[in-house]
């Protein structure tokens, strides 16, 4: 993640990202990161650069491309939500600019939250002109099924969510969301979707430990402050990126009690913790899944305490 700083704050958004935030990865890291990946994670099948919204900061990410393509690490694709693309031209010339540093492929999100703020004409203009200069197969949109719904809307218009609800319908729509987005119950998307889903108490969600999320090397990610944030745990740091044989190959949970309780005992655990120390109180209303849980007793917890450095970056707590 070269960057939390987005143009949008997307209801979904797992990492709580918007134009609030204004710290970019740094150079030096970037290259520390880069130098980590080869020696600790040689078998990784590729990187993404991502944000927040990368092309906020052109230069940075087109000198994170650079960066990229020198290590050899394999660099897959830049993700954007495709706000920029204003004009022809300037698609072109940024999308060639990033071409000729040797990017194979670009990632262009589409749905209805990002409709909420981007007009779909500069959603349609990025995948068009992305497909002339990377070729059709080096696109990837995420996802085709709303690129096709969204086609039915005034494309010069930034769609208001609520409106877009009541066209499709509150059951069919949050059906598409899980279904063909893959929404992931964190961040963003519980605490401003959660009433879309149904709730249940908090002990369903009991019987299991986080263990391999945390273990898991499909999907993770390193965020600008080099916090290590594996699967989709958004706001809790497994380590210092800047060391990964230190996550790799020691205990990353040691000194991190909250790790170690969601490794181990996963959400009960942790809500025992809340209950005895920090005063917490489940909600009511329940939860859409265990992530929801998790997230709401963390938020509790960073309001009460800065003791755990394992939940950084604090921020991402207020800007949920
Ligand atoms: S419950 Fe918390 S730690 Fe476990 S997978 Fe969900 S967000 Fe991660």
């Amino acid at each position: 993640m070269l960057s939390y700083q987005c143009s949008n704050s997307c209801r979904h958004c797992i990492y709580a990202s918007s134009p609030r935030w204004k710290d970019w990865m740094l150079e030096q890291d970037l290259i520390r990161y880069l130098d980590q990946i080869r020696k600790y994670a040689p078998n990784q099948r590729g990187i993404h650069l991502s944000g927040g919204e990368p092309f906020l900061n052109f230069e940075a990410t087109l000198r994170a491309v650079e960066l990229c393509i020198e290590s050899g690490v394999p660099l897959q694709y830049v993700e954007t939500n495709g706000y920029w693309c204003e004009t022809n031209d300037l698609t072109a010339y940024q999308f060639n600019l990033l071409r000729e540093s040797g990017l194979p492929a670009i990632l262009i999100s589409v749905s209805p939250f990002h409709n909420e703020f981007i007009p779909f004409e500069r959603t349609n203009r990025a995948i068009n002109i992305a497909r002339e200069i990377y070729g059709p197969y080096n696109v990837l949109i995420y996802t085709s099924y709303f690129y096709q719904q969204l086609q039915d809307y005034n494309p010069q218009t930034k769609i208001p969510f609520n409106r877009y609800l009541n066209t499709i319908g509150l059951e069919k729509a949050a059906h598409s969301f899980v279904e063909h987005y893959g929404l992931v119950p964190c961040g963003r998307a519980v605490s401003k979707l959660s009433h879309l889903f149904q709730k249940k108490p908090a002990e369903t969600f009991f019987n299991n430990n986080c263990l391999a999320e945390f273990t898991s090397p499909e999907h993770i990610h390193i965020d600008p402050y080099g916090n290590y944030i594996a699967s989709f745990c958004a706001g809790i740091s497994l380590g210092d990126a800047h060391r990964l044989e230190k996550i790799f190959k020691g205990n990353p949970f040691q000194e991190r009690p909250i790790l170690e309780i969601l490794a181990t005992s996963g959400v009960e655990g942790l809500l025992k913790l809340a209950e005895d120390q920090f005063d917490f109180q489940v909600s009511s209303e329940g939860y859409i899944a265990k992530c929801h849980l998790c997230q709401d007793i963390r938020s509790h917890i960073v309001r009460v305490t800065d003791q755990f450095e394992e939940l950084k970056p604090i921020e991402f707590y207020s800007y949920l």
